[in-house]
């Protein structure tokens, strides 16, 4: 795979999967655009990275702020090719114990944020005839209790992944999703998980996953490269799923 003269934008690169990609992409020779709220964080995946990727710190709730980024990446590169939308968050809570402050935080980030900036972006990849890879979950598959806007926002992700699959479809631009079961980052116990509940929830794996094992953030890095690239060329509005085939498994 080689990604030399393509214009990679990441968003979510300061911590997790979305870092791993940033730097698994530099190694293939991208040219990166990498996004997140701290500054200090972003620095970190840049020191990772083969070379030297361009920084935008942004919270992308904010219009303005999304503008700023598909902006800068366009000003300094002068085109897009890739857009990987990757930022997300999770919170706890199943319908007898969610509010709707939670319902709009949550969708706020994972689903009005992303549409907000692929719309942003599009132009510039119709231009590139690009592609768009979207992070969305196994939860927008299968359904879990208790994580209930989580899970709502992943299966609004996943037709928003379709939908404009098929509006671009004769543009050029192919868009597709990955999938991924639990992946050890930062995001559950951001999301309100104590240590001692997440290596529970982390060791639960060995059965929640039919590999045995949670996911590692290279494994969805590798995947998200794939489908960017030119060997995933006849592919589009695909729902990958990464995930040691936990959305394969049924009680029995
Ligand atoms: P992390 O918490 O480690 O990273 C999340 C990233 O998203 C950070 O870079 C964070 O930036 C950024 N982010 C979150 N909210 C905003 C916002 N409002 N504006 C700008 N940036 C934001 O989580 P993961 O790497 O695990 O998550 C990445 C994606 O993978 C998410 O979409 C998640 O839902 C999905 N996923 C993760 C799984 C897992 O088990 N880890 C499983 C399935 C899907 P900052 O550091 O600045 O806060």
């Amino acid at each position: 795979m080689d990604f030399s003269e393509k214009v990679v934008l990441v968003t979510g690169a300061s911590s997790g999967i979305g870092a791993e990609t940033a730097v698994h992409f530099s190694k293939l020779g991208a040219k990166l655009a990498i996004t997140g709220r701290k500054l200090e964080n972003l620095t970190h995946t840049a020191e990772k990275c083969a070379s030297k990727p361009l920084l935008i710190t942004g919270e992308l709730t904010k219009e303005e702020d999304a503008r700023k980024i598909i902006e800068t990446t366009i000003k300094h590169y002068g085109k897009l090719n890739i857009l990987v939308n990757n930022a997300g968050i999770i919170e706890s809570g199943g319908i007898e114990n969610t509010s709707l402050e939670q319902y709009d935080r949550i969708f706020n980030t994972n689903v009005r944020a992303v549409y907000y900036l692929t719309m942003l972006a599009v132009p510039y990849l119709i231009e590139s005839k690009g592609n768009i890879v979207n992070v969305s979950s196994v939860t927008g598959i299968r359904a879990s209790a208790g994580v209930l806007s989580y899970c709502m926002s992943k299966s609004a992700i996943d037709q928003f992944t379709r939908c404009v699959a098929l509006d671009l479809a004769l543009k050029q631009v192919r868009v597709n999703s990955v999938n991924p079961g639990v992946v050890i980052t930062e995001l559950h116990k951001r999301g309100g998980m104590s240590e001692e509940q997440y290596q529970e929830f982390i060791g639960r794996c060995k059965t929640t996953h039919a590999l045995g094992r949670p996911g590692q953030p290279e494994e969805v890095a590798k995947t998200i490269a794939f489908l960017a690239s030119d060997a995933a060329s006849f592919i589009t509005g695909a729902i990958l799923p990464v995930d040691g085939g936990r959305q394969l498994l049924c009680p029995r």
